[in-house]
């Protein structure tokens, strides 16, 4: 299938009881590679299953008319539910982290997980990566550690720490109601102070990380020398981008600065369509008949410091087999009444 727009034609349910929600999905609108548009409707008993992650997943529920009735509204979208929470409770955990350039050649490696501190009842996740980078044109003639002469490429390593669980809360809106359209996110990292907080204790930590004896093979060979911890001689590293505050050990303001000014994301942005607000606990989405979110945008929190294997899991092993047992035992209702009816 190509681009998924607007989606679910939601219309109104035949209602058997009183609590039965009032709009049901009937299929999905998409586009293929040509443009050209499609209508792919449910049979019966079927299901619209979205599973197009925390950017497209609330998206596409406001863009059928599932969302804030004020926001659709003002979009000109009519309102299938009024669900004040979809694109709400958005999260992304911030990632702080500082790159070197090794002294010594280096495999390169994914983002691993390399340590769970925690420290005053926080815990951050430290992670390390290497990878291979151009070296900008204008740094190669004029760098202070690369010389005109220096390869196109260098390979650089990052330790990073990542804030689990942050608190700051963000959202997710449709600008326009063009499916085409990408929506515009804001996550406000370092909303609550708890983030900054927590941002804080893993940099000065990553800090101590690169001040360990450990660290000295890939220290510079051409850097200007400093004193170490016992007074030794030890050169710097040759570091990439922002530099820590030398005050890093002692003034919280100056690392949570830094923290402010290098904060990125570690692509674990989650929520938009959080259990308990958009969807049951079943993944069925309230309000609606026919139509359930299955992947991150349901979480609340990231599991563990990497996520893939988690919603994988959440959606083959445990929404999948699920929903295979509901087919089979609402087939065997059906098999059991016609029998009943055969009689
Ligand atoms: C650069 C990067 C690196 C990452 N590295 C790791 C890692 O090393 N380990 C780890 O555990 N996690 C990693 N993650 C996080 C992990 O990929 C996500 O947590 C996970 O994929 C989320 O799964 P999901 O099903 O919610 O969404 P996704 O995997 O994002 O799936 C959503 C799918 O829906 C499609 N889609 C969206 N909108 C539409 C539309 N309108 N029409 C049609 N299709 C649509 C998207 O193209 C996508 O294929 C990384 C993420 C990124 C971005």
């Amino acid at each position: 299938m190509g681009k998924l727009f607007a989606s679910f034609c939601m219309y109104p349910a035949a209602r058997r009881g009183r609590s039965r929600p009032a709009v049901a999905a009937v299929g999905v609108v998409y586009q293929d590679r040509l443009f050209q548009l499609h209508h792919a409707l449910l049979r019966p008993g079927g299901e619209v299953i979205l599973s197009a992650g925390t950017l497209g997943s609330p998206q596409l529920l406001l863009l059928s008319g599932v969302g804030p009735a004020n926001d659709l509204t003002s979009l000109g979208i009519p309102v299938s539910v009024d669900a004040p929470d979809v694109g709400k409770h958005m999260f992304d955990n911030p990632r702080n982290g500082i790159s070197i350039i090794p002294s010594v050649p280096i495999d390169h490696s994914l983002i691993q997980v390399v340590g769970i501190p925690s420290a005053n009842g926080t815990a951050s996740y430290l992670e390390a990566a290497s990878y291979i980078v151009p070296v900008s044109p204008m740094l190669r003639p004029a760098g202070p550690f690369i010389s005109p002469t220096s390869p196109l490429y260098v390979t650089m390593a990052t330790i990073m720490e990542k804030v689990p669980g942050p608190l700051s809360e963000g959202s997710l809106w449709l600008s326009s109601p063009n499916p085409v359209e990408t929506p515009s996110v804001r996550f406000n990292y370092f909303s609550r102070p708890e983030d900054l907080a927590q941002c804080v204790v893993g940099v000065r930590r990553v800090a101590q990380v690169l001040q360990s004896r450990t660290m000295d093979i890939f220290r510079s060979s051409v850097g200007s020398a400093s004193q170490g911890r016992r007074g030794h001689a030890r050169r710097d590293f040759r570091i990439v981008g922002a530099t820590l505050p030398l005050d890093w050990s002692t003034n919280n303001t100056s690392v949570a600065d830094f923290c402010r000014r290098t904060v990125a994301t570690l692509w674990h942005y989650h929520g938009g369509c959080v259990v308990g607000r958009v969807v049951d606990k079943d993944f069925r989405v309230m309000g609606t008949q026919s139509l359930r979110v299955v992947d991150g945008s349901t979480f609340s929190v990231t599991p563990g410091t990497n996520p893939q294997a988690t919603v994988m899991m959440m959606g083959s092993r445990y929404m999948g087999l699920k929903m295979i047992a509901e087919r089979h035992s609402r087939r065997q209702v059906n098999t059991s009444s016609y029998n009943e009816l055969e009689e």
